[in-house]
């Protein structure tokens, strides 16, 4: 990992296998959620927010739960590729577990300098 391009890092979504399955009405209403969301703005993440059942998420997860069928436990993260957080095409979101996260992207700082 450490000479990873952070930007070009696709990830690895057998990590959803994992992954327990979305209660189906739940799936139905983050669908609907996520479609209502395209004019959002970021917070100051960076992060398109969305409420789901009363509570904030960002919508990068949600698109990965909803169309994985899988509930995201939170040692599960989801990385920009393209390094726009607001960008959340299914294209742009790689999954990886959270320390290989962090240290994709303290070695992309690393490189820049
Ligand atoms: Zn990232």
């Amino acid at each position: 990992m450490k000479n990873a391009d952070f930007r070009e890092f696709n990830g690895d979504k057998s990590i959803l296998l994992q992954c327990k399955f979305m209660d189906g009405e739940d799936r139905k209403e983050l669908k609907k959620v996520i479609s209502k969301s395209r004019n959002k703005n970021p917070n100051s993440k960076g992060y398109i927010p969305i409420s789901f059942k009363g509570k904030y998420m960002a919508r990068n997860r949600a698109v990965i739960m909803v169309n994985f069928n899988c509930i995201l436990p939170r040692e599960i993260h989801i990385h920009h590729i393209n390094g726009k957080k607001s960008d959340d095409r299914l294209k742009n979101l790689a999954v990886l577990r959270d320390y290989d996260h962090l240290s994709l992207h303290s070695a992309g700082k690393r490189s820049k300098k």
